[in-house]
């Protein structure tokens, strides 16, 4: 009966044949045969369901039934979503609920195995793990246990490569891997080509720790020391510029190394006094300390729009509204959450790190008529996520006063602002690269990468979309015809075919879009985020080094915790394509 109360209240629950293709695959429940045993409707209603429990925690005389309801309207109205390893594991066996992690490695053999180990764990419920092996002797340097020599970080970091393929295969989705080494490691440049050669390390991205020091070094053209983690002495020094230039023509060629500011994602280090930030989750948006982990989840900001005089605006009261329930949905996930291993439990219930963020970005842009790469978007980048900053911080002291701040308040930055907080971080802007194939919108905060194209999702299943802003403004605009989405699809840019100019400036796509302007929209989001924000500057093929090398010193006097770049075909397994469907 009460199931069909549910499909009754989801009767507008309408989801694009992409999104049915992903959860059926991965999300939904199966029985031993593989048949699919619950709806997208009982899904949600089994998410909903757990998280409300949270409540009876805190209070057991709390209206469980209403605050499921709440939930479940929030997510089958595409409004909010939280990330993929809550929508699969909720309610069920596993029940392991976050995105991110961040395991420690230490320079001994049985640390490194540990964490392995525990990366496989992590992998199997669809959680992804970031690392920092700067704490690891360099090749080449003596083992005083067996008189024998070191293999050094990227020989070690294989075996975590392996460990996820063997993995992969039995799991809820492919495990990702972050690797950070440090700049003045002394086997850094080894660490800078070690993806040089196609089909290594293929589970990893790298990223290069980056000291405020060594961008200093950058720009006086001097030598920097390498310094031996395992006692701290100087090793030998490089020249800085040679390094960086080092760093900047491997991203160009390859996609890898990305960089972290590790200073200033340090100077925001919520809970200083629980130690140093070394690492951040796979894809950079969160920074963990060893063994915190985060759950994630995102606005859909296509949602957000209503009318107002006639014209397209941001419904703030509605987006207040919403931040307002997924502050409490994220906070009580940590509560009913089993982590996978008892230090990750106990770390991540000190701070209670929440990550909400947003995704839609682009198809909000459409709906209010603002080109992505204009100085409007970038206003309207600030605006939105203050306001979703500020609202989440606002929630998150109103649930400290119901439910007490975290427990690793005292010594905070909070504590010094006298702020009583739940969750010593709030917001975070996630790649959202499946949840925003379930909401049908734009992922995350990048602009749309074509109006028509394949992409490749999963096990290499491929889907073709065309998007249906554009789709809708050509037919409206009377310039729609099946030649125009055809060469579209075959990969045509909007500026090469016949369609008015406000609709070439208006439907931009990412290849069109300068860097500088990808750095601006990614800088406006970070202003007001408490972690940090995925995304990707995009390069055309033909990009020069000296092009990222601008854009990465751009990120660094922009205040960026990070950034990643992609240069159109330096690498064959590109996630999304354009060109002809097969
Ligand atoms: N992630 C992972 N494997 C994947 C995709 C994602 O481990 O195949 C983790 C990783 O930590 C990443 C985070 O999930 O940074 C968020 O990714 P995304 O927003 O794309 O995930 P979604 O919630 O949309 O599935």
């Amino acid at each position: 009966k009460s199931e069909m109360k549910a499909d009754a209240r989801t009767e507008g629950l309408k989801l694009t044949d992409n999104a049915m293709c992903v959860l059926e695959r991965r999300y939904l429940k199966k029985d031993k045969q593989g048949k699919t045993t619950e709806t997208v409707e009982d899904m949600f209603r089994r998410v909903a369901r757990t998280i409300a429990m949270g409540e009876l925690i805190y209070n057991p005389k709390a209206d469980v039934r209403s605050r499921e309801d709440e939930f479940f309207n929030l997510m089958t109205r595409l409004e909010f979503l939280p990330n993929s390893p809550t929508l699969m594991n909720a309610g069920r066996e596993l029940g392991q609920l976050s995105a991110c992690f961040v395991l420690p490695v230490d320079d001994s053999i049985e640390s490194i195995f540990d964490a392995v180990k525990h990366t496989a764990m992590i992998h199997k419920s669809g959680g992804g793990t970031g690392f920092s092996f700067s704490r690891l002797r360099p090749e080449q340097d003596r083992v005083g246990t067996t008189g024998g020599v070191a293999s050094g970080p990227v020989s070690f970091m294989r075996a975590f490569d392996v460990a996820t393929d063997v993995i992969k295969q039995g799991g809820t989705r492919r495990g990702a891997n972050m690797a950070i080494l440090s700049i003045d490691h002394p086997d850094i440049m080894k660490f800078v080509h070690a993806k040089d050669k196609a089909g290594v390390l293929t589970n990893f991205n790298l990223s290069v720790a980056i000291t405020d020091k060594f961008m200093q070094a950058v720009k006086d053209g001097v030598d920097y020391d390498l310094l031996n983690p395992h006692n701290g002495e100087v090793v030998s020094s490089l020249n800085a510029s040679e390094v960086f230039n080092k760093i900047v023509h491997m991203a160009w060629k390859t996609g890898d190394p990305g960089i972290v500011f590790i200073d200033r994602i340090n100077a925001y280090n919520p809970t200083p006094q629980l130690g140093r930030i070394e690492s951040t989750n796979p894809c950079g948006e969160q920074p963990l300390l060893p063994y915190e982990s985060c759950n994630l989840g995102s606005i859909n900001l296509s949602r957000m729009v209503t009318v107002s005089g006639g014209q397209n605006t941001v419904d703030y009261k509605k987006l207040s509204r919403v931040i307002k329930s997924a502050v409490r949905f994220l906070d009580n996930v940590i509560d009913v959450n089993k982590f996978p291993l008892p230090q990750i439990d106990e770390m991540t219930k000190k701070s209670r790190k929440i990550g909400l963020g947003v995704m839609g970005f682009a198809d909000m842009l459409l709906e209010l008529g603002v080109p992505y790469n204009s100085e409007n978007s970038i206003k309207l980048a600030e605006e939105i996520m203050c306001f979703v900053n500020d609202e989440a911080h606002k929630f998150s002291s109103e649930l400290a006063v119901e439910r007490g701040v975290f427990p690793a308040y005292r010594g905070s930055i909070y504590e010094k602002s006298g702020r009583p907080m739940r969750n010593a971080s709030c917001t975070t802007i996630a790649p959202t690269g499946t949840l925003s194939i379930i909401a049908g919108c734009s992922s995350g905060i990048e602009p749309h990468f074509a109006l028509c194209f394949t992409r490749n999702i999963l096990d290499g299943t491929k889907m073709i979309e065309v998007n249906p802003y554009f789709e809708r403004a050509a037919k409206e605009g009377g310039y729609y015809s099946e030649e125009l989405i055809k060469s579209l699809a075959e990969g045509a840019h909007l500026d090469e075919v016949d369609v008015p100019q406000d609709a070439k400036d208006l439907f931009v796509t990412a290849h069109q879009i300068v860097p500088e302007w990808h750095v601006r929209i990614q800088a406006a989001f970070q202003k007001c985020t408490d972690n940090a924000v995925s995304k990707t500057v995009n390069f055309s093929r033909d990009a020069g080094e000296c092009d990222v090398a601008e854009v990465y010193k751009m990120a660094h006097a922009r205040n960026l915790k990070g950034i990643t770049i992609y240069r159109d075909g330096s690498r064959e397994d590109q996630p999304m394509s354009t060109g002809k469907a097969e």
